[in-house]
């Protein structure tokens, strides 16, 4: 199970408690496979899935990444998945398997646009997880070495992952 601590002023925390429990309230409560009643806690994070990922059928505009490794699945923070559940995920859109080959080395791909694309950006955080340079987790940008204006390509092996402080400072000099 995955826990989360959140932080909020006292009027954005009551709105969105309000939104949870109308939620709540909205749905039909039914026995679970074990023939068990849910805990309002149960129910409470239904309605939280619920409000986050939107209505139930349609897909929402982002993707969650999970890891498939030979030794076990994860999310992207390394958090463990079990198969089972990765296997039911499967056929939603808005999952997508990152699959590591033996090595763990990202298949190139090579693009004429500047910007990278989803796939290669994908395997660049994979690869270098950091700012290569400072190692920070946050701002990070994909660095053309050489430069887009060189190379005219956008390949996986030609991109680093950087900050943008980084990336700046690299560009000034
Ligand atoms: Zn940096």
């Amino acid at each position: 199970m995955v826990t989360a601590t959140m932080r909020f002023t006292p009027l954005v925390a009551g709105t969105i408690q309000a939104a949870i429990d109308t939620q709540m309230m909205r749905t039909t409560t039914t026995k679970n496979s074990q023939g068990v009643w849910p805990t309002v806690a149960n129910r409470r994070a239904d309605s939280i899935t619920h409000l986050l990922t939107g209505a139930l059928g349609r897909h929402p505009d982002y993707e969650v990444l999970i890891h498939v490794r030979g030794d076990g699945n994860t999310l992207d923070d390394g958090t463990p998945i079990p198969d089972g559940p990765v296997a039911r995920l499967l056929p939603e859109a808005f999952i997508r398997l990152l699959i590591h080959d033996a090595e763990a080395r990202p298949v190139n791909a090579s693009s004429k646009r500047r910007s990278p694309t989803d796939h290669q950006k994908r395997l660049v955080k994979e690869r270098d997880q950091t700012c290569i340079e400072c190692g920070r987790h946050d701002l990070l940008e994909y660095d053309h070495l050489p430069a887009y204006e060189t190379s005219r390509r956008t390949q996986t092996d030609e991109l680093q992952l950087r900050c943008a402080p980084c990336h700046t400072r690299r560009h000034d000099q």
